[in-house]
């Protein structure tokens, strides 16, 4: 059988194959394997912002406020119950992924009275600087785990790292690089042995992977919702802190959207006990209307038949990798079961290998400095697609130091 053959075998297949009918497509000729950076629109956004514009913010003005306040809450519990094992008021839209870093890691220090904070080299830039951030203020004493460049950061390692000056861990859950999935479970039960806390980074996790937040006894976590979530670009990212946690954690921004009775805009800072007392200002309610019809599709789907698909598509691209473009080396975990949504491989002329496909129409991401990073969208993506994207790699005859 061809690959090709193979690939509409497993298309037909497929239980969500027509899902890809609802997502906006303008150039059905784009070769697209980068949803770990930014997800595709459904088709139903640009009618869900069109009509925001028009119904609500046209035409309802400032009265609209009152059913838009409690939007990052109403889709961060949508969020919670279908993606992330979360029970209702644990979830809700806010800010960035950065700002949320920042608020939750500085909750976490406050609250435990402790100055260490681990995470590891290899995690995403904007984790490690938010904690260098905090140590350069002086608020904490940051402590790096080494992590396999293929394989993640090392149960062992971290467990040596743990002691009782520990305030929080800062993990991400899937690597962005490597793809690689820790064990939820696992890390957060060393860390309360440890009596630490654990502050998830979901973003290259959600939409791609089934998550239990609650079930794994997580504390705090948060996410990007412009990257399998299809939340579009500068989508509002979300957080979560465990309900029991809630009234015992006090960030740093302290807000008017924290507020008791916030509209008596009284005196003196009061936060409310519940999940709002981490937001801040004004919620991006316009962004928050593009989030939705993804959100809609993916909880349709549901999350176990999207990671089925990943691990049938993951394992297909590595098949099709080792036919097509056999120089790559693969730097991802070999099992699925340890893998995310995504694979990379590594290869010295990485950066020139991406800039020839994208030439070609075909578009993967390169990570700095020799990793090529796949990840198809599930709902959007079919497998045919995808060996149309990696019969176009370069053969091994334009590879140099490749026979
Ligand atoms: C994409 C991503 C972010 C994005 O952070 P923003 O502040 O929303 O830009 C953060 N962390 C990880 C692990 C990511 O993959």
């Amino acid at each position: 059988m061809t690959w090709q053959a193979k690939a509409r075998e497993l298309d037909a297949a497929d239980p969500l194959r027509a899902f890809a009918d609802r997502f906006r497509v303008p150039d059905p000729g784009l070769r697209y394997l980068d949803d770990a950076s930014l997800g595709r629109p459904p088709a139903g956004t640009a009618d869900a912002l069109a009509r925001f514009v028009d119904r609500d913010w046209a035409g309802r003005l400032v009265q609209g406020w009152e059913s838009w306040l409690d939007r990052p809450q109403r889709l961060g519990d949508r969020l919670g119950a279908g993606m992330l094992g979360a029970a209702p008021g644990q979830v809700v839209y806010s800010d960035s992924v950065t700002v949320d870093l920042y608020k939750l890691a500085m909750a976490a220090l406050r609250h435990s009275g402790r100055r260490a904070v681990i995470t590891d080299d290899r995690n995403f830039a904007t984790d490690r600087y938010v904690a260098q951030g905090i140590e350069a203020e002086g608020r904490a004493d940051l402590r790096t785990v080494e992590a396999d460049p293929d394989r993640g950061v090392d149960i062992a390692a971290l467990k040596a790292a743990l002691d009782e000056s520990v305030a929080v861990v800062v993990l991400s859950l899937v690597d962005y690089r490597s793809g690689a999935l820790l064990d939820m479970a696992r890390v957060n039960e060393l860390a309360h042995e440890a009596g630490a806390l654990v502050l998830w980074d979901l973003s290259h996790a959600t939409g791609a992977v089934p998550i239990a937040l609650d079930a794994a006894g997580a504390d705090l976590a948060v996410g990007c919702s412009y990257k399998y979530l299809c939340g579009g670009p500068g989508a509002p990212a979300f957080l979560y802190v465990r309900k029991d946690l809630q009234p015992r954690l006090r960030q740093p921004i302290w807000g008017w959207f924290g507020q008791r009775d916030q509209f008596a805009m009284g005196p003196a800072y009061d936060p409310v006990p519940g999940i709002e007392r981490f937001l801040c200002g004004t919620p991006s309610i316009l962004a928050l209307a593009a989030v939705e019809p993804s959100l809609d599709l993916l909880l349709e789907a549901g999350i176990e038949r999207v990671r089925d698909k990943n691990l049938l598509m993951t394992e297909f691209i590595i098949d099709l990798v080792a036919a097509y473009a056999p120089y790559l080396r693969l730097a991802s975990p070999r099992d699925a079961e340890r893998r995310g949504a995504h694979v990379a491989f590594e290869h010295p002329e990485a950066r020139a290998i991406v800039a020839g496909l994208a030439a070609r129409n075909v578009i993967v991401d390169y990570l700095d400095p020799d990793r090529i990073r796949l990840a198809p969208g599930a709902l959007s993506t079919s497998f045919e697609q995808v060996w149309d994207a990696v019969r176009l790699f370069p053969p091994s005859t334009q590879i140099r130091g490749s026979t």
